[in-house]
């Protein structure tokens, strides 16, 4: 039984969530409606913009208070972050590194960074993050665990750690996750990039695993302009992570020495203002993007061919891109609807290409992708800003 399926339909309800009167909207435009221009003036008034100033210093805190965890690190991007937690976590070259096949290419490039190859597993129609269960149910076959970890049984490579991602800032199943994990001996990081301000079962994203990556990018629920920073509940851990990413400078009055090869991977003071004052608005963006994805849900509850997803019962979802997904036997109208969304001046678009498509991941281990390759093909995001979340003028 296939119900009648209507592209203007899908078109009206869009419209009908967003605010009256919209001519066009991008998929995810900043806000800076708090303190931003106060402390970016600050920063240039007192001449601190670069690697030294209070900003960084607070950003830290803010973040550790807010997420819960021990030790927050600011970086210059997300992509740095995941390197240094990934270096951190002992990965080395000739590694294998298990990454959901369907998430952006910072969380396979970043395995490469360390001379490692990205091993992709399936995705979860739940949590559109990995599966837990097939995941475990696959390394079962495919690795062993011996004296030296976990070995992919196939390639003879140590299969090091698994890099969740809270895809769309949904939370995976981490606690399922980290089951495995302890099974097969493998460390646990998150990409919680997309995941501020997303909680599992009471407790923020990023927190659970041995590490963590965070991203500021300008497209992100709060921006640095460009910037990141590495959570963990380990002091040694966050002590190393700090001292790496600023290039491992022995303390000293005026000694400029170094202590191993480190990173220039420190967010600079004027990006770190912006990122406190966003930090700030953060509580309020979040329950405008969750007003927003309530609209969403209650206009397309009536359509038929398209489901819009909503956060899994264990998670409170920051709803960081919002997700439709077309019924199976629409995925052939995916390419129209988005053609037809963007032509009225609506920000629509894909998911990411499956990395293993993509020509320098081609050969690279993985197992089965059916689900991936289904979501990938059924997926759209559409229009997620915050403003578009807040109170419409009466009629
Ligand atoms: C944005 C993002 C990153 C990388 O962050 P940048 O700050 O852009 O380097 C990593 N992983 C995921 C899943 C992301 O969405």
């Amino acid at each position: 039984m296939t119900a009648a399926f209507d592209e203007n339909a899908v078109l009206t309800a869009l419209k009908g969530a967003l605010p009256a009167g919209l001519s066009s909207t991008g998929l995810h435009e900043p806000r800076f409606s708090g303190n931003e221009w106060k402390y970016v003036k600050e920063c240039l008034d007192t001449g601190w913009v670069s690697s030294v100033g209070r900003f960084v210093d607070r950003l830290e805190a803010d973040l550790a208070a807010y997420t819960g965890v021990r030790r927050a690190v600011a970086v210059v991007n997300g992509t740095a972050a995941l390197h240094i937690c990934l270096k951190l976590s002992g990965v080395e070259p000739g590694d294998e590194v298990i990454v959901p096949a369907l998430t952006f290419v910072a969380t396979a490039n970043a395995v490469t960074y360390c001379g490692a190859v990205p091993h992709f597993v399936d995705s979860d129609y739940l949590t559109l993050g990995i599966d837990p269960l097939k995941f475990g149910d696959y390394l079962k076959g495919a690795a062993q665990v011996t004296d030296a970890g976990c070995v992919n049984r196939k390639t003879g490579r140590r299969i090091r750690a698994v890099v969740p991602v809270h895809t769309f800032g949904h939370p995976v199943d981490i606690d399922a996750l980290s089951e495995v994990c302890g099974r097969f001996r493998l460390v646990l990081i998150e990409d919680a990039a997309e995941s501020l301000g997303s909680f599992y079962k009471g407790r923020h994203t990023g927190n659970v695993g041995r590490i963590s990556a965070l991203s500021f990018n300008g497209n992100k629920i709060v921006t640095t302009g460009g910037g990141g920073a590495i959570l963990t509940n380990d002091d040694e851990l966050g002590r190393l992570a700090k001292h790496i990413t600023t290039t491992a400078r022995v303390p000293h009055k005026w000694a400029i020495s170094h202590d191993m090869v480190g990173y220039n991977y420190r967010m600079p003071n004027i990006n770190a203002a912006l990122g406190c004052a966003q930090l700030e608005s953060l509580p309020d963006f979040i329950e405008k993007k969750r007003i927003l994805a309530e609209r969403y849900r209650l206009a397309f509850e009536g359509v038929s061919g398209v489901s819009f997803f909503t956060e899994p019962e264990f998670a409170r979802s920051n709803y960081w891109l919002n997700v439709l997904l077309l019924d199976k036997a629409h995925a052939g109208s995916r390419d129209a609807l988005i053609e037809m969304t963007n032509a009225v001046g609506m920000a629509t678009r894909p998911a990411w290409t499956l990395m293993p498509r993509l020509p320098m991941f081609a050969d690279c281990p993985r197992a089965d992708l059916s689900t991936a390759e289904a979501l990938e093909s059924r997926l759209i995001n559409i229009p997620s800003s915050a403003i578009l979340g807040e109170e419409r003028a009466q009629a």
